[in-house]
């Protein structure tokens, strides 16, 4: 039975690199009919932040995931929140305890930084020395006592077996770690009574009946902590898979949510008007490939093709300037619905509309955010584009003046007046046709027929298509732009 997990913890928002993990043990459990478990590992309470919770789920969900069970969706092996699941643990702590594989710690941390002081000096690995050196066990009890009579708080730390942790990596291939280098006991209770990452994680996983967890490169180190647990209770571990990490294309380096050279945070594109579907498609490539060259997939072939022999061993590329291309792909094929849902609220943001358009307004919006679907790359781009059909236009500069000092640039102008205003209404189709006539009576054609209309309406030598830009810009207007030209 395949059962993976997705288990972040909400001390921040949806990452890319999270969501990246999400998606790739989601994309295993739908391609293998396995089930998909989001566990949120809150026990870090100092790190958590108020909306990380839902942030993560949200934006997962926005981005189309969906989940088997789930501290929202509930399921047979809850709680889902390991806040929620305190008791779990103690109880097991208690019996590593028992059993003499886990033991109580008193030293303080005061101590424990001086010890790591004294270990930089004699520059050897950072370890936790144990407090018990050459102690029988009544003198342990003794001393533990005498802690406790002091009111010390103690943590609870695993005692680390002296041998050698292998398992076969899904991702790596072969890794094996020597106990003696993970850096001594480590706590699996802390001062507060909460456990740790390490130790609480087995346990779910275990618990959750976790078949195959998928989780980033930066976790290599825990695993054989968690290999330890897993044994010391007599437990299967699950398979590990380590993702490689992710680099930014821009800087050369590690991806780190420090680095403001490019957006990480999921929630960032939505706010620029990224569509849902061309951030997953992006997201799938970042360490993970198709056989073949095409790179553009729906979620749904994704699923079906996944196969999890093809993570890359190998750093991936974060690269911005892909998405954005990717998320071009996605806009040019997007409906007109769905782009207008994107770009509505881009431009009501910017202040260029009201809150709550009027039916014949938001018809005009339609109209207008239709003629630049195709050149944006995300929708918070058709902000500046769309600008100049909100406003008076700019003057004309330099290199268009010169342009209407063709000759016939006047004759066209006039013309185009003329006849435009004896129409009842101004349509794309009237104009085409008012164009038509023109080239037909005047046998001016092509740039010479369609550049001076274009500079006269739009004050610009470039735009969108012109007769859908004239409709936009409103009967009145046009008439006042060309009258102001001839005049
Ligand atoms: N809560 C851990 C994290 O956010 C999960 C790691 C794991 O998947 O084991 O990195």
């Amino acid at each position: 039975n395949i059962r993976v997990r997705y288990a972040p913890s909400p001390t921040g928002h949806l990452h890319i690199g999270n969501a990246r993990t999400a998606l790739f043990n989601y994309l295993f459990a739908r391609h293998n009919k396995g089930k998909f478990i989001i566990r949120i590992e809150d026990t870090d309470t100092k790190r958590n932040i108020a909306d990380g919770e839902r942030s993560q789920l949200d934006n997962l969900k926005w981005l189309g995931l969906d989940w088997d069970e789930g501290p929202d969706v509930g399921g047979d092996f809850g709680p889902y929140r390991q806040s929620e699941r305190k008791d779990i643990y103690v109880k097991l702590i208690q019996q590593l305890l028992d059993e003499g594989k886990a033991y109580k710690s008193y030293k303080t941390e005061d101590e424990l930084e001086a010890d790591r002081e004294a270990q930089k000096a004699k520059k050897i690995m950072p370890h936790y020395e144990y407090e018990y050196k050459g102690m029988s066990a009544d003198e342990i009890k003794q001393a533990q006592a005498d802690a406790e009579a002091k009111g010390l708080q103690p943590v609870v730390r695993f005692r680390v077996p002296d041998e050698t942790y292998a398992w076969h990596d899904l991702v790596k291939g072969d890794i094996s770690f020597d106990a003696n280098t993970i850096g001594g006991d480590f706590v699996i209770q802390k001062r507060d009574g909460m456990p740790t990452y390490n130790f609480a994680v087995v346990v779910d996983d275990h618990l959750m009946k976790i078949s195959h967890v998928f989780r980033g490169d930066d976790h290599v180190a825990n695993t054989p902590k968690q290999l330890m647990i897993y044994e010391a209770f007599g437990w299967e571990a699950p398979q590990f898979g380590h993702m490689s990490l992710i680099i930014n294309t821009e800087t050369g380096k590690k991806l780190s949510k420090r680095d403001e050279s490019v957006l990480q945070f999921i929630e960032q594109y939505r706010e620029l008007g990224y569509l849902p579907d061309a951030m997953l498609n992006f997201i799938v490539l970042l360490g993970w490939s198709p056989v073949g060259e095409d790179e553009i997939f729906t979620r749904k072939e994704f699923i079906k093709m996944y196969d999890e022999n093809r993570l890359s061993k190998s750093p991936a590329a974060f690269d911005g300037k892909k998405l954005e291309w990717i998320n071009n792909q996605y806009m040019k094929n997007a409906d007109e619905d769905a782009v207008f849902d994107l770009a509505l609220p881009q431009l009501i943001e910017a202040g260029l509309l009201e809150k709550q358009p009027n039916a014949e307004k938001l018809e005009w919006t339609r109209k207008l955010i239709s003629i630049f679907k195709r050149e944006i790359s995300y929708a918070r781009e058709i902000v500046p584009l769309a600008q100049p059909f909100f406003e008076e236009r700019a003057d004309i500069d330099d290199d268009a003046r010169a342009e209407m000092q063709e000759e016939t640039a006047l004759t066209v102008i006039e013309e185009f007046y003329q006849r435009i205003q004896k129409l009842d209404y101004l349509n794309t189709v009237q104009i085409l046709k008012t164009i038509k006539s023109i080239q037909k009576d005047t046998k001016i054609k092509g740039r010479k027929l369609w550049m001076p209309i274009r500079i006269a309406v739009t004050h610009e030598m470039h735009g969108p298509e012109l007769p859908e830009s004239i409709e936009l810009i409103g009967y009145e207007q046009t008439l006042k732009y060309l009258k102001q030209m001839i005049d």
